[in-house]
Parts: C-alpha cells; structure tokens; sequence
C-alpha cells in the first residue's frame, strides 16, 4: 500500500489520446515522478522480437517480463532495458503492435505491474498507461480517462512518426490504432476502460494548455490540499 503522502495520478485511454504530452506536463507542473507504463511492454516486445521468442510463448514471454530491468530515466524520456538505451527502438509502429500483443499475455502484466506498483509506493507519480486507474492502482486519487476520435488520434500518431523520419501513410496509422484498440480493450487481463471514478476528457479540439489546466483542477477538487 502505499504511504498516506503518496499520491497517484492515473490517466488512461487509447493509443494517441495525448497521454503522454500530458502526463509529462502535469508532472513537472507537481514536482511527481512521471511513469511510462506503456513503454515497459513496448521493452518487453523489443526483447521478445530480438531472441526471437514467439509473441504467443506465454511462458518465455512471462519469463522475459520479470528478468527485464526497465529504466525509466531523464523524467521519463529515455528508457533503458537491461542497461541499453532504447528509447529510439521501441517507438516504431512494429514495438507498438509488439507490446499490445505481449501486453495480453496475463504474466506479463503481474510482472510489470508489480514494478508499476513498487514504483508508485515511493513517490507520488503521474502514471499513464491502459489499466492504471483499473488495476495498478485502483486506489488512485485522481483517475483521468483521456480520449480523441480515432482521425485526431492518427493524425497525432502520424506527426510523431514522422518527427522521427518515419514515413508512414496516415491510413496505415489508422488501421494500426483502430486494431491496437481493438486488441487491448477486448482482451482478458485488464482490458482498456474507463474507471467509474475516472474524470472522461475528450480531447478531439482542445489544445494541450487547456487539457493541462483541466486535469490540474480536477487534481485540486481530489485532493485534500492540492498545493502544486
Ligand atoms: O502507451 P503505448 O502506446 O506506449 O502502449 C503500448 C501498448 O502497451 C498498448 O497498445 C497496450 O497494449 C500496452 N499497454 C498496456 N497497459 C498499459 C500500458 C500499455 O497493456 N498500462
């Protein structure tokens, strides 16, 4: 469980919803440790593809999970497996269908989310990922549900790819998210949902300043004594 002081800020929702913008904004604006969970299944899938494991080898899959040490440095903007920095390789149409298909295998997902929770038992966190405010940590204090038109989402996704010299055509990215969606909110294990408790955002037209200043006054109203 974690310390009284600790607090935890989930923001969940689809590939492209602006998770990841925000949540960086929101945790330097708190002073919170900010945590990619979506990049530890895509270090996962990374590992998985290069021993040539079989993304349906459960077992092996499991296995590669808890061995992995996942470091999440620079604020959250570089990531490092097992000592490398491959922060670059894992942010590839290929590493984001990759970590959704080992993302379903169930040990997997007790592996790294044990990590997810120890993690947010230290310090508080801003933590985005598909089932933080569900599973990791359904005690959050303050639960984000963040969505976007699949159009605005691949568009987004389109202009990341392409910031890295990745030319992708926009109806491949919109084929890729629309079956990422699918995957990860029809799986078994801890699908993608929306928490009961969680504030819904739609952030189809909203530029990120006003997303930003959103969640911090949904964060004021949960906590006792919000400061920043
Ligand atoms: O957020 P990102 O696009 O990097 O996540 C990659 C994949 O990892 C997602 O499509 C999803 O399958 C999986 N994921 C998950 N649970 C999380 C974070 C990511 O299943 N908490």
């Amino acid at each position: 469980m974690s310390s009284p002081k600790v607090i935890i800020l989930a923001i969940d929702g689809p590939a492209g919803a602006g998770k990841s913008t925000i949540a960086k904004r929101l945790a330097s604006r708190l002073g919170f440790l900010y945590i990619d969970t979506g990049a530890m299944y895509r270090a996962v899938g990374l590992w998985a593809l290069r021993t040539g494991t079989s993304l349906s080898d459960a077992h092996r899959l499991e296995q590669l999970a808890s061995m992995a040490r996942v470091e999440l440095l620079e604020g959250g903007t570089r990531v490092k497996l097992n000592g490398e920095d491959i922060s670059d390789l894992i942010r590839t149409q290929q590493m984001s269908d990759a970590a959704s298909k080992v993302s379903a295998v169930p040990g997997v997902r007790r592996a790294l989310v044990d990590k997810q929770r120890e993690m947010g038992a230290r310090e508080s966190v801003v933590m985005e990922g598909r089932d933080i405010g569900t599973n990791v940590f359904p005690q959050a204090q303050v639960k984000i549900y963040l969505d976007a038109s699949v159009e605005v989402r691949a568009a987004r996704r389109l202009r990341d790819l392409e910031a890295k010299g990745q030319a992708v055509p926009l109806e491949q990215v919109e084929r890729e998210i629309r079956d990422r969606d699918m995957r990860d909110s029809t799986r078994g294990e801890a699908p993608l949902r929306q928490a009961p408790d969680a504030e819904y955002l739609d952030t189809s037209g909203m530029p990120v300043e006003q997303v930003e200043e959103a969640i911090l006054r949904i964060y004021r109203e949960r906590t006792a004594n919000g400061k920043e």
